[in-house]
């Protein structure tokens, strides 16, 4: 029994044309010391410091109809003068963030996580919460509808009214999306699921529904009947060039182009859709794998300051292996378009000089300094621990199940830590995972991990996917379009051929920016830098449209003279061109495979 006083909350979508929302917080018995309230810096599964606080643009703290004066103690931090209570803090806060992190509100609709607007109360954390969320004041608003997984006290379905939290924990990991969403509802395995798209759109919802109904079916018997949560919701926001995901213990906030997701009448999931596809699965794995199978580091969160692990190899990197594997294992991707996006990832891999820098621990570990806060040397110093990890986790689950003739696999070793952690609510130490690995698969696991987490040395790509009769091609790029997965036409000797400037570029109106020179590459080798703009080439003006022609037309070894302008400075580069390196991946089935690297392919994707 909890029958300490609960802390009370109000939200409300208050002045749209400025962005602001009004929120509340009410605190029956104070600090007799002086209350103190903190907004966190930072929010869960998005490693890097936020620091919502500075979205807060008035606030102000009252008791039985007097003001209490408000003293701010950090960037923060405020502490309210001893009262006998209650105590409330109102706040203004400026939400002009449509990112699946933040916070957003304009007259067309509005969207909130809880970490931008509801205020900790120090030391009462544990507290129940109660909440209202209130509807806007207009009258041009009055079709405004409420989706979020927040479990409701009062309120109707989609309804404003009275929403409540066990605890402060609880109370942020909802996301709100207010307005006039597109909404859809399915059911997986006896748990209600709920689609609310919002922006504008030409969805086949009914598709959309269909689709994720046999994806989540499909990670609710993985993990294990019953699911973990009571209801589920996507809350889907559709723009015209967006792409991203936050996970949270019963829904997901999703961004995407409204181009990903499917037309009425088309048949086939194109590229784009699987693009959808592949997001929603991902924030869906992490229903099990981050929001209940965590890092002991996040066992509770602090959300004050940094959190370090050295886990998210396992907590992104395994969730990005299975958000694909997920769609073919369920029949929503065919074994070559499986494929042809593992050779992409592998390709990424490949054209990141920086893996030989930074290790996946330490990628892990710096998260919050590095993967977070890329600069234009990023590619040179940082290995992402997203795609890394999706190839840790495929080599080792093909080593496994390699090694134990198919009677093991990554899956039981997931599963494992879902019912040893997960399920019973305890957190995962640094070194778990690697001891829940070898005692599920009998095998001698830590020299490997020694090498694919804490080295920087190549992974046994092709060796791995060789077991499972799939080839491993790699090839030059047959141009910068060319993002790999896909075999070329023309033989490798004649790829090579092109010539490369071992940099990424960027068309800026008619100049091309050179983004990110890459280490040992020709850009660095002549003196190049990162922000450059390039603007002649053997004396011939270069702009975005014609460097690939002029690149086409020289060939590696060749010299040239590069003009560029550093800030307002024009100099001169001598340019000595490079082959194209082999970095581009394309993945076959071996159709002569034996039948045992057959078996193990049927094991693994779940199909011939
Ligand atoms: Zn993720």
């Amino acid at each position: 029994m909890n029958d300490r006083p609960r802390i009370r909350y109000r939200v409300q979508p208050k002045h749209l044309e400025a962005h602001r929302f009004e929120t509340s917080c009410t605190v029956a018995d104070p600090d007799p010391a002086g209350q103190r309230f903190a907004l966190p810096a930072w929010i869960p599964g998005s490693y890097a410091i936020r620091d919502f606080a500075k979205h807060v643009v008035a606030i102000r703290a009252e008791s039985r109809g007097a003001g209490v004066s408000l003293t701010k103690t950090s960037k923060d931090t405020w502490r309210a003068a001893p009262c006998r209570g209650p105590l409330t803090v109102i706040a203004e806060i400026y939400a002009w963030d449509l990112s699946v992190r933040g916070a957003h509100l304009d007259a067309t609709h509005g969207f909130f996580n809880g970490p931008c607007v509801f205020l900790r109360v120090l030391g009462k954390e544990a507290r129940a919460c109660d909440l209202e969320i209130a509807p806007p004041p207009g009258r041009r608003q009055a079709g405004w509808r409420v989706a979020t997984s927040l479990p409701r006290r009062g309120a109707r379905a989609l309804g404003f009214g009275a929403y409540g939290a066990a605890d402060y924990d609880e109370l942020i990991d909802h996301p709100v999306e207010i307005g006039t969403f597109t909404h859809a509802t399915f059911t997986a395995c006896g748990v209600p699921h709920e689609i609310a798209i919002t922006g504008r759109h030409a969805a086949d919802v009914a598709r959309v529904a269909r689709d994720l109904k046999r994806l989540c079916e499909w990670q609710i018997r993985f993990f294990g009947t019953p699911a973990p949560m009571d209801r589920y919701v996507f809350l889907v926001t559709a723009v015209g060039d967006g792409y991203g995901g936050l996970e949270h213990r019963a829904s997901t906030a999703l961004v995407c182009s409204r181009d990903d997701l499917p037309r009425p009448g088309a048949k086939e999931a194109g590229e784009s859709y699987r693009t959808f596809l592949g997001l929603a699965s991902h924030e869906y794995f992490h229903t099990w794998n981050v929001k209940r199978i965590r890092p002991a580091a996040f066992t509770p969160y602090d959300l004050q300051r940094e959190n370090y692990t050295a886990l998210l190899w396992a907590f992104e990197g395994v969730t990005s292996y299975y958000d694909d594997l997920a769609l073919v294992r369920c029949g929503l991707l065919k074994p070559e378009e499986y494929l042809e996006a593992l050779g992409r990832a592998i390709t990424q891999l490949l054209r990141t000089p920086g893996r030989h820098r930074q290790t996946l621990a330490e990628a892990s570990w710096d998260a919050w300094i590095k993967y977070y806060r890329q600069d234009e040397n990023a590619p040179n110093a940082l290995v992402s621990y997203y795609g890394k990890g999706s190839l840790v986790a495929l080599c080792l689950d093909l080593h496994i199940r390699s090694r134990t003739a198919g009677r093991k696999s990554l899956d039981d070793v997931i599963v494992a830590l879902w019912r040893r952690y997960g399920r019973v609510g305890l957190g995962v130490p640094e070194d778990g995972i690697e001891r829940v690995a070898e005692e599920v698969s009998g095998l001698k696991l830590r020299p490997l991990f020694d090498k694919w987490l804490r080295s920087t040395e190549e992974l046994p790509l092709g060796p791995v996917l060789a077991a499972a009769g799939i080839d491993l091609e790699v090839r030059p790029a047959e141009g910068p379009s060319d993002r790999g997965g896909k075999p070329s036409a023309k033989p490798a000797a004649a790829l090579a051929e092109r010539a490369t400037l071992g940099a990424r570029t960027a068309g800026e109106g008619n100049d091309v920016r050179l983004t990110h020179v890459l280490d040992g590459g020709a850009a660095q080798r002549a003196g190049l830098a990162a922000g450059d703009a390039i603007v002649a080439l053997n004396g011939i003006r270069v702009t975005p449209r014609s460097l690939d022609a002029q690149l086409a037309r020289l060939r590696p070894a060749e010299r040239a003279r590069v003009h560029a302008f550093r800030r307002d400075e024009l100099h001169e580069f001598a340019l000595t061109f490079a082959a194209a390196p082999a970095d581009t991946c394309v993945l076959r089935v071996d159709k002569r495979a034996a039948v045992r690297a057959l078996g193990l392919r049927r094991g693994w994707l779940g199909r011939e």
